[in-house]
């Protein structure tokens, strides 16, 4: 029997500068109301929450972005580094992050 070789393909990790172990925005506690349809999710997220989406919005993997150079030529570049913004009133959420 032919073995085939399987070389797997390097996968490359996207470098996050500015990850913490315990921002302060994780001592919040979800204060969301489920029991008012008008105060439910995603109608109206409590600080937790939102701060928790903003974290989960930032990509993991490396991305590709289409860069237009001064000739206008388009060029598809990947990303593999980005830098996390964090608020400075405290909370240290993700406010966005950039590359
Ligand atoms: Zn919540």
């Amino acid at each position: 029997m032919m073995k085939l070789k399987s070389e797997k393909p390097k996968e490359i990790k996207l470098k996050i500068n500015g990850l913490m172990d315990n921002p302060n925005y994780e001592k919040l506690k979800c204060k969301c109301d489920t029991t008012d349809i008008e105060k439910m999710h995603p109608l109206k997220n409590c600080l937790s929450c939102y701060c928790n989406i903003a974290l989960n919005s930032m990509p993991r993997k490396p991305f590709q972005v289409i860069v237009i150079d001064r000739k206008g030529k388009k060029e598809a570049r990947t990303i593999n580094e980005i830098t996390i913004d964090r608020t400075d009133d405290g909370l240290q959420m993700v406010r966005g992050w950039y590359y």
